[in-house]
This record gives C-alpha cells, sequence and structure tokens, in this order.
C-alpha cells in the first residue's frame, strides 16, 4: 500500500484476470517465440480511405476547432437517424432520441451515472464485455449476474430471474450479437426482454456494437428498437469502431427512449465537452456509405472464419455456431481448465486466445479467438493448430 490509498469504488473491481497471460505472453516474446495474437478485438484492416479523407478536410476547417455541442454535431445525429431507418426502418428523432458518444464504452460506463442509486441492481450477463458491471459499480449500484449458457443460444434465461431481484432492478445489459460468444438474439426473445421490462418497470440497455458484422444477408441482426414498444423502456448503445475499422476515433453513438437519452446527455455535459467535430464528420461519410464499407470488410472475415473453423476442427474442437462478430467462442477440450488450455495454446503454438473465465465466471471452459490479425497470421496460427496434438 503507497502512501494514497484507493477508493473503494476501485478496491471494488473484479480482479485483472489477463494479468497473468500477459506476463505469459511477454515472457514468450523474450524468449524469441513468433508470438500470434488472437486475443484482442481490435480490427487489424484500416479505416477505409473516404472516411479518413473527410476527417481531414474537417480538421482544417477552422469552426471545428473550437468546443462542439455537447449532445454532438446536429449533421452527425441526422446522418444517425437516417442510418437507422435505412437499416432498421426505426424511426429517431435526432434532436431527442440520438447523442454522440466518444465511442461507445464512453456511454456505456456513464449511463448508470444517470439511472442508479446506491443499492440499486443492474442485471448484467456473464460472460459480458466487462464494462456494464463496472459502470454499475462506479454509480455504486450492485451488479447481478445472469449466465449465458449455451444449451439457451446464450440468451439470457428471464424466467430464471428471481422476482425480487427483477423489482429492484434498475437496467437490463444486453449485448447481441455477442461478444464473447458470436450468438445472436431472435426477435421472440427481444419480444420478451420488453414484455418483461414493462412488467417490473427496468430499463433496457442494448449494446449493438457488433449488428453489422454478419454473415447471412437473410439473417441480418436485429436492433432491439424494431420491436413494437421497445422505445418506452429502451436505450441502444452503437459504436462506428467495428463496421468501419474506427476503433481509434472513437465514435459512437446512444439512440432511443428520450428521457434515457436525455439522461445520458446530461451526465456527459457534466464530465466531458463532446467529440472532435472533424471526427464527427468522417463519422457521417461512414455512415452514410455503410453497406460499401461493410461489403469490403465481410469477405475478409469470412475466409479467416472458414480457415480457423477448419484447423480446430482438425484437432476436434467445434466453434459456436453463428452469424455474426469476428470472434470464435470454442470449447475447451475434455480435462482443461480455460486458463490451462489458454496457457498450453501459448506454449505449444505460440498463440494467444482469451480464456473465457476472463470475461466472467460463466465463461469457464471456454475461449474467444478474435479473427482481427492479418489473414497470413491467421493461416500460420491455422497451420500450428493443427499440428497440436492434444
Ligand atoms: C468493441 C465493443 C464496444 C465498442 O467500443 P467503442 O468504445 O465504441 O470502441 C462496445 N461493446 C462491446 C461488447 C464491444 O466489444
Amino acid at each position: 500500500m503507497g502512501q494514497f490509498e484507493y477508493a473503494k469504488r476501485l478496491k471494488q473491481l473484479p480482479p485483472y484476470l489477463f494479468a497473468e497471460l500477459d506476463r505469459l505472453k511477454e515472457e514468450k516474446i523474450k524468449q524469441g517465440v513468433d508470438v500470434i495474437d488472437l486475443g484482442v478485438g481490435d480490427p487489424d484492416l484500416p479505416t477505409p480511405k473516404d472516411i479518413i479523407e473527410a476527417g481531414q478536410k474537417a480538421c482544417e476547417d477552422p469552426a471545428n476547432h473550437r468546443y462542439p455541442s455537447y449532445k454532438g454535431l446536429s449533421a452527425f445525429r441526422q446522418a444517425v437517424a437516417e442510418w437507422y431507418k435505412e437499416r432498421f426502418d426505426v424511426d429517431l428523432d435526432p434532436e431527442t432520441e440520438v447523442i454522440t458518444l466518444i465511442g461507445s464504452k464512453e456511454g456505456i460506463a456513464h449511463f448508470p451515472l444517470a439511472f442508479v442509486d446506491s443499492c440499486d441492481i443492474v442485471i448484467c450477463p456473464d460472460p459480458a464485455y466487462p464494462v456494464y458491471k463496472i459502470g454499475t459499480i462506479f454509480a455504486g449500484g450492485i451488479p447481478y449476474t445472469v449466465p449465458l449458457k449455451e444449451e439457451n443460444n446464450f440468451l439470457i434465461d428471464l424466467d430464471a430471474i428471481p422476482e425480487q431481484i427483477a423489482k429492484r432492478a434498475k437496467i437490463i445489459w444486453v449485448n447481441y450479437p455477442n461478444n464473447p460468444t458470436s450468438a445472436t438474439a431472435t426477435r421472440e426473445f427481444y419480444e420478451k426482454l420488453i414484455d418483461w421490462a414493462k412488467t417490473y418497470n427496468v430499463i433496457v440497455a442494448s449494446d449493438l456494437a457488433y449488428s453489422e458484422i454478419y454473415y447471412d444477408e437473410n439473417d441480418k441482426p436485429l436492433s432491439i428498437l424494431q420491436i413494437p414498444g421497445a422505445k418506452d423502456v429502451a436505450i441502444e448503445f452503437h459504436s462506428l469502431s467495428k463496421t468501419y475499422n474506427m476503433t481509434g476515433w472513437r465514435i459512437g453513438m446512444a439512440v432511443g427512449n428520450a428521457e434515457l437519452v436525455q439522461g445520458l446527455g446530461k451526465v456527459k455535459t457534466n464530465v466531458d465537452s463532446g467529440q472532435f467535430n472533424a471526427v464527427q464528420i468522417a463519422g457521417i461519410t461512414a455512415l452514410k456509405n455503410s453497406e460499401k464499407f461493410r461489403r469490403q470488410i465481410i469477405p475478409i472475415y469470412e475466409e479467416r472464419r472458414r480457415v480457423m473453423t477448419e484447423a480446430l476442427e482438425k484437432i476436434g474442437l467445434k466453434p459456436f455456431k453463428s452469424n455474426a462478430t469476428f470472434y470464435l467462442w470454442v470449447k475447451v477440450p475434455e480435462g482443461y481448465t480455460s486458463a490451462e488450455f489458454t496457457k498450453l495454446l501459448l506454449d505449444k503454438a505460440g498463440i494467444v486466445v482469451t480464456p473465457g473465465s476472463g470475461f466472467g465466471e460463466a465463461g469457464e471452459g471456454y475461449f474467444r479467438i478474435s479473427l482481427t490479425v492479418p489473414t497470413e497470421r491467421l493461416l500460420e496460427a491455422a497451420e500450428r493448430i493443427k499440428n497440436l496434438v492434444l
């Protein structure tokens, strides 16, 4: 312990489970092993040129050098509304139902500050993106985790949530297409969720970061706002990070119920001063050409998925069958924990994957492969996996 003690909210955070893996990876690199990192969910491909050029041009305009508007550039919010209409046939009022985010992580982390009081319950899936739980803890709320099980196609089992928890819950988080499991939601699931949320007066917070990473034109991922009545209880977080290879730009949006969007806006007005206009202008170009850019990246991920799935099957491993995300969610072989198998892949093949247990207790027994390395590297990783003897 140093001179200055951390606040309880920091001490309360779950332990960083990847620390040991990071240490082992560094060790391997030092030993001269050519490590292939399939751990991080950060696209390797560059941002499309048209988007960069729009951002560059906007950088040069002095009008953009001043403080941006808190709720976001009007033209960006308009482009978001138009994109939602085009892609999901969802109507949004850009004035009251759309807000610009500095990446969706920012919005997800701040949202509970607007609606969660000390000791309110927030229902979080497990395994999951850690920010739902962390945002809850920072707001003084209590995360209640619900396991995502393969037998339910990794959908939340709403019937398994005890009534007294549902009554005390303020928010329920859902994320489909899902990180880390790659599962997608059905219309029936969302309908049931909206019904449940209305019964118990719970806010539905949907994280739609992967809606455009899909591989079946006849089975496009849904927005929860496509469900009639969803706008009474739901806010949706979206991001330009994954679809347009823009993770470094930090641009996303929250849309849906006006009261929920405004509440988040109130928090943001007091902690940040909005995203650089030039980044939002680049974002407009992304949204206006969404389908064109999507069609450029999907065949690349599609090939990587095929190559890696074949390699895994060769050693008797089968990824969960899904039509979305750039992740493969794979059961570890009999006799290993997630951590043990992850360590074996690093030791025997120089490959880093993410142990499922790093995403929560219910992720134990699985590992996640991220298809975000150049295809040649992925082919090399596939070769090494094929040669593994388990
Ligand atoms: C990558 C990711 C995000 C988006 O992150 P940004 O902050 O928008 O870059 C949100 N949710 C999940 C589940 C993710 O994997």
